[in-house]
């Protein structure tokens, strides 16, 4: 079997020259890729090339202060944060009394709980993050594997060496002073609601979840004064069947697409977000059923944070998104005609998913608040999609492929992984953008674009590694 090439055809990758400066006001650090191809053994992947680093992420949420609701707490040290969450709590559908408790429960966090903040190399954020994650896995195996190493997918996966400055808070006052007072802060919130329970749970008080649903009532969305609905996804009015279009014509073998074309496929790629068509597992009791409760089997399948904090010393990474690339991937291997395209095209409407830093990461368990950052982002992207990013994905030569893990795992679901892996460290940076900014992509506009090239280009990869384009 030839040595495949990840880059198609003699010109190397000239898709990123556009990048940043072509979105007005951004002040871009250059976006670019890492690739990893096989070696000609066909045994462990290589990095085939490095042209430019991914741009760091401008913020980094330490592991502590993640355990509770970080965005609340960053307004100790974030002042943009502060003025912005203060303005959710004025615009607030609830009464006086309520905005009031909420005023001052955030006047109580703020003026208790100490952030801190450092502003370093993000490789150097990154290296302490691993090393704390590798003693974490090393107890929990000491635990419950009598000392034995699991080999980590991490140290193996794809290294970027991220260059560039990322702000890091953490967490600086004790934990069990930030646990009393964020109960305190609950209750006074609950009160005023009429709400008599006698006490306030840990988990409640993690995430200051009835304080959250006062903030999110006033988390309104600027174009068209609705308040959240339940759409977990990139937006699914055009954005995936935008990108799977171009995908298909850059990944497909000509001529291999038998009756159907790009736009059917493009089209197809819609489905997976109407749960009524699709067959999803039930998503495991771990993932908070408060995040999507219409919708939990869906949005599991359409997720995968490889570093949720807080759960993942029991659970390991959490979300079906790479489980669900597998199986779409096989149906495809498996069928014929319409059948084999409609379920690549699901398998790359989970991919693209994949792609946004809210699916793979900045988790928190609330309701409304959750879903207007989340619903926010995806129309901002959306309604800006041909002016900020058609023409750039559509000069994409390259793309991203599959190749096949030297362990335990299966192509299509490694593939997944990668691109997780890699959108994770913008999710919360994205979160605070959506927050502090009627325009968050004026800010997180360099980030999202690098996301939707990984996309565009690992969408590709799988229509390529379907159709023999290789
Ligand atoms: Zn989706």
């Amino acid at each position: 079997m030839a040595e495949q090439n990840w880059s198609r055809g003699t010109s190397r990758r000239t898709v990123l020259k556009t990048t940043a400066a072509s979105i007005a006001g951004l002040s871009g650090v250059g976006s670019s890729l890492v690739s990893l191809g096989r070696g000609a053994e066909g045994s462990d992947p290589q990095p085939v090339t490095d042209l430019e680093p991914a741009p760091a992420p401008n913020l980094y949420i330490g592991s502590n202060l993640k355990k509770f609701n970080w965005l609340v707490l960053l307004g100790n040290e974030r002042e943009s944060m502060a003025d912005a969450l203060t303005g959710y709590v004025e615009e607030a559908t609830v009464d006086r009394k309520q905005k009031r408790a909420a005023r001052e429960s955030l006047k109580d966090i703020w003026s208790t709980i100490e952030v801190t903040s450092e502003t370093k190399a993000w490789e150097e954020i990154r290296k302490q993050q691993e090393k704390r994650k590798r003693e974490r896995e090393d107890d929990r195996w000491q635990t419950h594997s009598g000392g034995r190493r699991r080999k980590q997918e991490r140290e193996n996966g794809p290294k970027h060496e991220k260059e560039g400055k990322t702000t890091y808070y953490a967490l600086e006052s004790d934990k069990s002073a930030v646990k009393r007072t964020l109960k305190g802060a609950e209750s006074r919130v609950r009160k005023s609601k009429g709400v008599r329970t006698t006490s306030v749970s840990e988990e409640d008080a993690a995430t200051l979840s009835e304080l959250s649903d006062v903030i999110g009532s006033g988390m309104k969305d600027d174009d068209t004064g609705e308040t959240e609905e339940v759409e977990p996804m990139w937006h699914p009015d055009s954005t995936h069947e935008k990108i799977t279009e171009i995908a298909v014509n850059s990944g497909a073998k000509p001529g291999s697409l038998d009756n159907v074309t790009a736009s059917d496929i493009g089209e197809w790629s819609k489905i997976p977000d109407n749960e009524e068509r699709m067959d999803y597992d039930p998503a495991p009791e771990i993932f908070p059923d408060d995040i999507f409760p219409e919708e939990k089997a869906q949005a599991y399948a359409h997720a995968w944070n490889p570093d949720p904090v807080g759960l993942q010393a029991v659970t390991g990474p959490v979300g079906g998104g790479p489980k669900y690339t597998q199986k779409f991937m096989k149906n495809a291997e498996d069928n014929s005609g319409e059948d084999r395209f409609k379920q690549l095209a699901f398998a790359m409407h989970i991919i693209e998913d994949l792609a946004n830093p809210l699916h793979t990461g900045a988790w928190f368990t609330e309701t409304a608040w959750h879903r207007s950052i989340h619903r926010t982002y995806e129309k901002k992207v959306d309604s800006r999609f041909d002016e900020l990013f058609k023409e750039d994905l559509e000069d994409i030569e390259n793309l991203e492929v599959v190749t096949d893990p030297w362990y335990v795992l299966s192509k299509y679901d490694y593939h997944a992984r990668k691109l997780g892996s890699d959108t994770h460290p913008y999710a919360s940076e994205v979160a605070v953008a959506v927050h502090e900014n009627s325009h968050p992509l004026e800010h997180v506009g360099d980030k999202t674009k690098q996301c939707m090239e990984w996309a565009e280009m690992y969408a590709a990869g799988l229509a390529a590694e379907l159709t023999g384009y290789t």
